[in-house]
């Protein structure tokens, strides 16, 4: 027998239609690209994005047609993603931090129809759009007093094209599963894969964020999303902060120190998220400068492990709730967040950190499991670690064209090709990348630990370790050492320095010291080069 309740297609456009209806004055405040605080409300941003919906149609944009958006985060970004996806077309993300080959390659892929940019990424667009032949008109998201110098064609001008349209349009109906936006993973081994979210993943996936013990926001929260439109989705904060009726505060093209600090403060910013890297910076500034954080009080860290000493200056030096997630591009991209459960709270100090550098546990709508690599499921014992498998509403069920089917199996479950353990109440620590841990007699080495212990070694700059060929185990480890200016740390040294706090077995074979580490675009240590650097090595 079937339920009697009512279909009610879960598209995104019904999120800013509940903001601008029951929480209509709302503020969304953006440091402008152009320079200026610029102030307005859901009330507004819907009325735009219906008017850019309408605007779109009237180019001919259809259900399915991929719009690149190359933007910071701004209220324009976000009326673009809303109009776009408001007429079944997909709001197509793209990172302008990648090489330009890399994003002609994408747009490419996508057969991206139109594209919106920001002033600051013209000189972008000016080199790939001659490569990119599906690419037909290129919207600057500015007004007519700031449209830039440009030898392009089809350069349009957004407050101007936008005007165009009078605004009086509806949204479109169709079925939940449509896609509504895209975003490519950044391809650290072949090319970059698409991933391409439904109009129902995305509604689920901000539902599941806000569950109090996930992100939690509330309409009384005023919310800096550092981290921009273009990673994973966004962290999926586009939706969640209006389905919320949080106020948004846009940080536009400045993340340096001074600039967060200046909006946190007098924006009375509660609730921020970014990646380590970002909150690194801040620290350093209030380090440099002084000054407190009176309003904020939680922020989430993800994209790369938070390191320890972020956590610990947070709580304790500004009382601000630090909750490290974990999530990928293809899981719209929540996977779990380190929230405190009752099973914990009586853990404060050293014990309370320890628990906070692991990713934490998942949210209502992710499962999750560790396996080997038979794909049996190993013990929740908080050490034994193994590849991560997840499924859910909002995770991929493939690539963009099918590339990368490997990742997807049978029952649905995604090798998110990390590898973790799990503890007895379920907080999941990330140890590794799959591509990179080491396959020792038939037992896995974690790279991580042994690069963080490492670091712990007071004349250690940096740390990484790759696994080499070994005639009897397969592979051992290989330390590779970046000395501190000045000193000179011997071999024995830093493997003394190791001896005691890891099994026998983990003990690196060989340490190496060299004058850098090389590094990706997006600050993590490049292993692939590091292991061609390394290919012809001798371990003793
Ligand atoms: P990109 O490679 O462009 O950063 P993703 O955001 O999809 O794309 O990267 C996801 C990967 O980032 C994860 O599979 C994981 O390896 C890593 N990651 C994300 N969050 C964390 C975290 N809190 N700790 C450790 N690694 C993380």
């Amino acid at each position: 027998m079937q339920g009697l309740m009512q279909q009610w297609p879960l598209l995104c456009s019904k999120v800013i239609d509940h903001a601008a209806t029951y929480h209509p004055r709302r503020e969304i405040v953006t440091r402008s690209v152009e320079g200026p605080i610029h102030r307005t409300n859901y009330r507004e941003v819907r009325a735009r994005s219906l008017q850019l919906a309408q605007r779109l149609e009237s180019e001919g944009v259809k259900l399915g047609d991929r719009i690149a958006t190359l933007a910071w985060n701004t209220w324009r970004h976000l009326e673009c993603w809303y109009g776009i996806l408001g007429i079944g077309a997909i709001y197509h993300t793209l990172n302008p931090r990648l090489f330009p080959d890399q994003i002609a390659w994408i747009m490419n892929d996508a057969e991206d129809r139109l594209v919106f940019v920001d002033l600051t990424f013209m000189p972008i667009i000016e080199a790939i759009a001659p490569k990119v032949p599906s690419l037909e008109k290129i919207i600057v998201l500015t007004d007519a007093a700031h449209m830039p110098e440009t030898n392009l064609a089809n350069v349009v001008c957004y407050e101007e094209w936008l005007a165009e349209a009078d605004g009086d349009f509806a949204w479109k109906e169709f079925d939940e599963t449509t896609a509504a936006g895209m975003c490519y993973t950044s391809g650290t081994t072949g090319n970059p894969k698409g991933v391409l979210y439904s109009h129902r993943s995305n509604v689920l996936h901000s539902m599941m964020a806000q569950q109090p013990d996930a992100m939690g926001l509330s309409s009384r929260d005023r919310l800096l999303p550092i981290v921009p439109l273009f990673h994973a989705n966004g962290w999926g904060l586009a939706l969640t902060c209006p389905m919320a009726g949080a106020a948004m505060v846009m940080p536009g093209a400045k993340m340096d120190g001074a600039s967060v600090f200046e909006l946190l403060t007098r924006e009375k910013v509660t609730f921020s998220a970014a990646v380590p890297t970002v909150w690194l910076m801040l620290l350093q500034h209030l380090e440099n400068e002084g000054g407190e954080l009176p309003t904020l009080e939680r922020v989430v860290i993800g994209g790369a492990a938070c390191p320890r000493a972020v956590t610990q200056k947070f709580q304790d030096n500004y009382g601000v709730q630090v909750i490290h997630a974990w999530g990928m591009t293809e899981m719209s991209p929540l996977g779990s967040l380190c929230t405190i459960k009752p099973e914990y709270a009586d853990l404060e100090g050293e014990a309370l950190l320890d628990l906070e550098q692991k990713q934490g546990h998942p949210p209502f709508g992710v499962e999750m499991k560790v396996t080997d690599d038979a794909n049996v499921e190993r013990p929740w014992d908080g050490k034994t670690f193994g590849r991560l498998k997840v499924r859910g509403p909002s995770v991929a069920s493939s690539y963009y064209k099918n590339t990368g089917p490997e990742a997807f199996d049978a029952e649905g479950w995604f090798d998110t090709g990390d590898v973790a353990h799990m503890d007895e109440h379920g907080y999941m620590q990330i140890t590794d990348r799959a591509k990179d841990v080491i396959k020792s007699g038939g037992e896995w080495i974690s790279t991580i630990d042994l690069e963080n212990l490492a670091v712990g070694h007071p004349d250690v700059a940096e740390a990484a370790v790759i696994g080499l060929a070994h005639p009897k185990w397969d592979e051992r480890p290989l330390l590779i050492i970046v000395r501190k200016e000045g000193r000179e740390p011997s071999k024995e040294d830093i493997l003394g320095f190791l001896n005691g706090k890891i099994a026998k077995w983990w003990m690196p074979d060989d340490v190496a010291f060299v004058a850098e580490i090389p590094h990706t675009a997006t600050g993590k240590i490049q292993k692939t080069a590091l292991r061609d650097q390394f290919r012809d090595y001798r371990l003793p």
